[in-house]
């Protein structure tokens, strides 16, 4: 689970405003802090080599000196998941991809190629960087086309799930006349294809060509896609028999709560729901619950990435009240996924990841290395962001369940406030190591 630029203090504002000790997550056996630094830093441009630069690591006695140490050589969500996917630092902007541009397996294939079910939820397009980084190959973040193809018509997920529908807003609402962001769900014209193949079409036109699409479970007969995009679907979704393979996209624009069009005099520093939430689609932890349901029904298990991904889109904009809305749909579908284990499986069989991918922001109180004040319960903490871009500060890993003791082997750096520290790689070598012993 990785809540997108969620760093400590993202957490701590929310347990203030929430008037929580801690969140379930905060009781996880294992607590240890993350460095997610790029392999190079900067940003990709094709034909431009020198656009991304080797970045220069995480210092702890730096970073701890300065905020402008830490406002350098910071990664981005595409490279990020790229290193927690693939167990390879990276250039920031790639999709799979390694510095020299070779195409890396991720955790999707690897929990394919030993006959688990695998998939990806998301609060943002799902083809955007993240969900892309456990799933699709692509030399830049911003293919979303060509990343949306490869998703749905070359990857062998069981399921997707997030936004992007070019069909409706971001208040939820049908868009009137043309449409502007087909490039989420490859096209337009391969949109209207896939929504009215719903459970029944393998193969779709794309760019000219003719694709089929995967084999999920391994008889050799291609496994259509199942579109939910109705509220009361993705309910559904939650209980009983549910088709093979779900795509799930709500009818909504690019995330479905926090791009919403602010209401009643709402500000960036207003306090959360000031403009009521849409109504016609699903929380994240009802998407999670549908998602576990599709994916619960392989014996030999699965892997699933869950982000909250417009956690960093609300940092990104320094939105105080919308920050705090984001950050209590990703607890909540934490909790979701905990009641999930201990009702359907153990912590024997199961492991449990709760992290980010980097910080955004530069959260933090009055001053910089101040933590946020707590104004009590119902009430905005004392919170300030010193930036409106990503950070190298650490971040907080948690992990519960089958192999999560060994994550301390790897928290071989140690940091002056966070303690002993591991490398955003080190989640996915680890797992290969407990799936390919
Ligand atoms: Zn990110």
């Amino acid at each position: 689970m990785i809540g997108d630029g969620v760093g400590y203090n993202h957490i701590l504002a929310t347990n203030y405003y929430q008037g929580v000790p801690g969140q379930v997550q905060e009781k996880f056996p294992v607590k240890l802090a993350m460095a997610h630094y790029p392999g190079k830093a900067g940003e990709y441009e094709a034909g431009n080599p020198g656009s991304n630069y080797f970045a220069t690591g995480y210092n702890p006695s730096l970073a701890w000196k300065d905020t402008a140490y830490l406002k350098r050589d910071f990664t981005e969500s595409a490279a990020a998941a790229t290193a927690i996917a693939t167990g390879f630092k990276t250039y920031n902007n790639s999709i799979g991809m390694s510095l020299g541009h070779d195409s890396l397996e991720n955790l999707v294939q690897w929990a394919k190629s030993i006959g688990k079910s695998a998939g990806v939820v998301t609060t943002v397009p799902f083809c955007h960087a993240t969900p892309a980084g456990f799933v699709a190959h692509n030399l830049t973040r911003t293919n979303y086309s060509q990343i949306a193809a490869e998703m749905l018509l070359d990857s062998r997920c069981d399921v997707i799930m997030g936004c992007g529908d070019p069909m409706y807003d971001n208040d939820g609402l049908p868009v009137k006349g043309k449409w502007t962001h087909a490039k989420y769900v490859v096209d337009s014209a391969f949109w209207l294809q896939f929504i009215a193949g719903s459970g029944k079409s393998i193969t779709f036109g794309v760019s000219g060509k003719t694709k089929t699409v995967r084999d999920t479970d391994g008889d050799k007969i291609p496994d259509p896609w199942t579109v939910i995009r109705n509220l009361e679907d993705f309910r559904a979704l939650q209980k009983g028999k549910t088709p093979k393979r779900v795509l799930g996209c709500p009818k909504t624009g690019a995330t479905i709560q926090q791009a919403r069009t602010a209401m009643n005099g709402e500000t960036k520093d207003s306090p959360p729901y000031t403009t009521p939430l849409v109504k016609t689609v699903p929380a994240l932890s009802e998407m999670v619950g549908g998602a576990l349901n599709v994916l619960d029904n392989n014996p030999k298990g699965f892997f699933m990435m869950i982000e909250g991904g417009a956690t960093d889109w609300a940092s990104h904009s320094n939105q105080q009240g919308r920050l705090i809305e984001e950050m209590n749909g990703f607890n909540e579908s934490v909790e979701t996924v905990v009641a999930w284990v201990e009702r359907n499986s153990s912590w024997k069989e199961t492991l449990l990841i709760v992290t980010g991918d980097h910080e955004t922001g530069l959260l933090w109180g009055e001053q910089p290395f101040i933590p946020p004040t707590d104004n009590g319960k119902g009430s905005l903490p004392l919170m300030v962001f010193y930036s409106d871009n990503h950070s190298n500060s650490l971040i907080p890993f948690y992990a519960k369940g089958a192999g999560s003791e060994l994550y301390r082997n790897f928290a071989d750096e140690c940091d002056s406030l966070r303690g002993p520290f591991i490398q955003n790689t080190e989640i996915a070598q680890l797992i290969h190591l407990l799936w390919f012993k």
